[in-house]
């Protein structure tokens, strides 16, 4: 890797790291000093993530701390303090009970970053029930397919959506028992329901019943890279996770403001974007609107963000724009950030290190870990490209699989495998809906196999190098798409690139990149070659690409990720699969 180690100096932590020694915290670690940190139900009657996230808060001093600030898309800003959330999610959670709605059962919500959603997904989790997110811009028939899996009884959504999407689908949805509408003053008849008007009649009190570590607490599709969203089913156990995570990979205390920028349709929007920051009793922002580069930095100066959480994709929107922020934005309140969703690039860090004076830690997980599993602490220096370090409590590993159901676990450092997690940690997926078989399949001889390829260099950093399904063989050679796109990414024109593996005759397959420009710059043949070129000083002409293309955009889905299934089928002229998660599929 040719970007230097980025050593950490004092200056870098303007308050002490939660994490002060990695190698200590991690060898003592127990789960069980975690459990001490939370309250638990009271009279021991077990264990609720809304309990840990907002009663506790409400029941001491931080009854009117700022909890949850929402930026409306058209400046509006609404305020929530412990106190508040408490009460308006006892009310969410004793309207859906009267509607019938207990433990277990599914309440969906489809909407944008409103604060109806906030409050459904707290006050469902507070009645055991399970809180199912849909992103806000699917259509009528993804939104069919996760409700219908997913059984939800009850679906809180907004008037446009109902009409848009629900109506026609409904009567395929036998469990679906109401429509709460959170935008709608009066009901529309009697299953289609004013949300505001069962929130004003429900009582503000409720008494969370007794919930088992295991019950089930959120059901998660996952983003659909690799093809046909799976729903990951979660438990409430999980909160162990996000609470300790949270200290240690985003390094949350006590004053913080925190920004998550992912959308709760996705894992990453739900555990860090609402109930992580709760948990420690900070200010969580949301801000409705989609991304804008001038916004977001507004949102950042204005509201004093000193922890950010974001996705490589906007980071490299940022990086499109030929802006120099910290030139024209107050960004002295930001002390940390940290990413996640794909890998990031390592000029990525090093955009972040000179444009916004901040160093960005890349963290790995997915949607079925439930939690960060990887990362890059605030103490520990950075080598850019690399995801990190397993948190305290986790225990990954490089694997091979064998003949006959064994693996071997690698011990060399810098040898590819498939990256393995020893199972057991509280915020493991328990299964995935109505998928057992394929769930088991997931776990071979000991150890939970993630689908993504990795190693592991000798002090302990892992380094991603794709996901198993996107490896293109070329000539003998193993090459991850990362590492080609990274590189080329270093070129000043390159804005995205996504790579992939096109069958060759000769050579097995040959590494193809479609590259997105930076505005200011064209197509053009003498680019093409120019890029090729750099491709070859970077990678050696074995892994260089072959072939470059220009788009104009790279498919992502959803959340962000680029599709490289979806490059691959449309070079080859073979069926897209499963477009639900598409960016552009509306
Ligand atoms: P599907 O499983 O439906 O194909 P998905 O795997 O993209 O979709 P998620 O659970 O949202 O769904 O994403 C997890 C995956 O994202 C990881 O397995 C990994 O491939 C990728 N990922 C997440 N964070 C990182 C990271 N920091 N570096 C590299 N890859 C990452
Ligand atoms: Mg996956």
């Amino acid at each position: 890797m040719e970007f230097k180690q980025i050593k950490k100096v004092p200056d870098d932590w303007s308050v002490p790291p939660n994490l002060k020694n990695y190698e200590q915290t991690y060898s003592e670690f127990s789960w069980d000093s975690i459990l001490q940190e939370l309250d638990g139900l009271p009279n021991g009657t077990g264990i609720n993530i809304a309990y840990e996230a907002i009663d506790r808060h409400a029941a001491g001093p931080k009854k009117d701390k700022l909890a949850l600030r929402w930026l409306g898309k058209d400046g509006g800003i609404i305020d929530f303090t412990y106190g508040d959330l408490k009460e308006q999610t006892n009310r969410f959670a004793n309207l859906i009970r009267t509607l019938g709605v207990g433990k277990g059962d599914r309440v969906a919500v489809l909407a944008g970053r409103i604060p109806a959603l906030y409050i459904a997904a707290l006050g469902a989790l507070k009645n055991v029930s399970v809180f199912c997110p849909l992103f806000s811009a699917f259509g009528a028939e993804p939104v069919y397919q996760r409700l219908f899996r997913s059984e939800a009884k009850v679906l809180v959504t907004t008037k446009m959506q109902y009409k848009r999407k629900i109506v026609g689908i409904w009567d395929r949805l036998p469990e679906l028992k109401y429509v709460l509408l959170a935008d709608v003053e009066e009901d529309l008849q009697e299953n289609v329901l004013s949300l505001p008007k069962l929130m004003a009649k429900a009582s503000p009190e409720f008494t969370i019943p007794a919930t088992d570590p295991e019950d089930m607490s959120c059901l998660h599709f996952t983003s659909g890279t690799t093809g046909m969203p799976k729903g990951a089913v979660h438990v409430h156990k999980a909160v162990m996770v996000h609470y300790m995570t949270a200290r240690y990979a985003l390094d949350l205390h006590d004053d913080d403001i925190f920004w998550c920028t992912a959308d709760p349709g996705w894992v990453t929007g739900t555990s860090y974007g609402v109930i992580a920051p709760l948990l420690h009793g900070i200010t969580n922002i949301v801000d409705e609107a989609e991304f804008d580069a001038e916004r977001w930095y507004t949102i950042l100066q204005d509201q004093k963000v000193t922890v950010w959480y974001t996705a490589p994709t906007a980071i490299r929107r940022l990086m499109r724009l030929d802006m120099k922020p910290r030139e024209l934005y107050d960004l002295s309140h930001l002390r940390f950030s940290a990413s996640v969703g794909e890998p990031l690039n390592p000029e990525a860090v090093v955009w972040g290190k000179e444009m916004l004076h901040l160093l960005i830690h890349d963290n790995w997980w997915q949607t079925e870990t439930g939690g960060i599993m990887i990362s890059n602490y605030s103490v520990m220096d950075i080598r850019p490209g690399s995801m990190g370090r397993p948190l305290p409590g986790i225990e990954p590993a490089i694997i091979h699989k064998l003949e006959g159901g064994k693996v071997e676990v690698e011990t060399r450092p810098n040898v590819e495998g498939e990256l393995a997690l020893k199972p057991g940690w509280p915020s493991m997926f328990r299964t995935y809906l109505n998928d057992e078989d394929r769930y088991k399949k997931c776990f071979v001889d000991g150890w939970y196999i993630t689908g993504d390829l990795a190693e592991r260099d000798e002090d302990g950093y892992f380094w991603f190098i794709g996901r198993a399904d996107d490896i293109i063989k070329t000539a003998g050679h193993m090459v991850g798409p990362f590492e080609v796109e990274s590189a080329l990414m270093e070129h000043p024109a390159v804005a995205e690139v996504g790579v992939i593996g096109k069958p060759d005759p000769v050579i097995g397959e040959l590494v193809k990149a479609f590259v997105a420009l930076k505005p200011g710059f064209n197509p053009s043949d003498d680019l093409r070659m120019e890029l090729q070129g750099f491709g070859r000083i970077k990678l050696g002409s074995a892994v260089a690409p072959k072939e470059i293309e220009f788009v104009e955009y790279l498919p992502k889905t959803r959340s962000g990720k680029i599709m490289r299934r979806l490059l691959k089928a449309r070079e080859l002229g073979l069926p897209e699969g499963d477009t639900s998660t598409l960016e552009t599929a509306e």
